[in-house]
């Protein structure tokens, strides 16, 4: 089933930005230390900034610009970028199969690195980072 996508722990400090160049609405995005901004690119690395959001201070601060952040008010669930040959870790998961780790939980990607470790803690976070 079709649902917002969540960014999860395997993307910490891989950040290869595959999903990016798949989205089509450009609501995955990459903390700006530097300016203090969340901003996404249609191209990953093209430097043209598509949109820009402020983070929330105690949200950012827990991973900073280790990881990207799905903006779940702009995601269309359109499915790309949790298709199982975008992401090279297996970090994308749709809202409704993150794994919590239980035995009744639902199925880990393939790819991803972190099984056994409940992931639903990226579905609040993606929720709190953006401040505006
Ligand atoms: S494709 Fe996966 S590892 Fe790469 S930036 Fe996206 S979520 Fe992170
Ligand atoms: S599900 Fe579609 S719209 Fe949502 S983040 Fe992934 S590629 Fe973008």
């Amino acid at each position: 089933m079709a649902g917002l996508a969540i960014i999860t722990e395997a993307c910490i400090d891989v950040k290869d930005r595959a999903c990016v160049d798949v989205c089509p609405v450009q609501c995955i995005y990459e903390f700006d230390p530097a300016k203090n901004l969340l901003f996404s690119e249609a191209e990953a690395g093209s430097g043209v900034t598509e949109n820009t959001h402020a983070p929330s201070p105690d949200a950012i601060a827990v991973f900073g610009d280790s990881i990207l952040y799905v903006n779940l008010d702009e995601c269309t669930s359109c499915t790309a970028c949790y298709q199982p040959d975008v992401c090279p870790v297996g970090a994308i998961y749709s809202e409704e199969h993150v794994p919590d780790g239980s035995p009744t939980s639902a199925k880990y990607n393939a790819e991803d690195q972190n099984k056994g470790h409940d992931h639903t803690f990226f579905i609040q976070l993606s929720r709190d980072v953006f401040a505006d």
